[in-house]
C-alpha cells in the first residue's frame, strides 16, 4: 500500500486537489503544499520519520 506523507512535518494527512496547474497536495497539519513523499510500505514511513526526528 503506498504511504504518502508531508516531507515538513511527516503527516500522513495529505490532502490532494485538482488545481490549474494539475494535481496538488496540501498538508492539513502544517499547511506545506507540493509533493509528498512517497512510500511503499510502513517501515520505509517509519524510517523517514525517524530520519526527520533527528533534524529538530
Ligand atoms: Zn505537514
Amino acid at each position: 500500500m503506498e504511504i504518502r506523507a508531508c516531507p515538513s512535518c511527516g503527516s500522513k494527512n495529505i490532502f490532494s486537489y485538482l488545481s490549474v496547474i494539475g494535481m496538488n497536495y496540501l498538508c492539513k497539519d502544517c499547511g506545506f503544499q507540493g509533493v509528498p513523499f512517497i512510500f511503499d510500505s510502513e517501515e520505509d514511513y517509519q524510517v523517514f520519520l525517524d530520519e526527520l526526528k533527528k533534524q529538530e
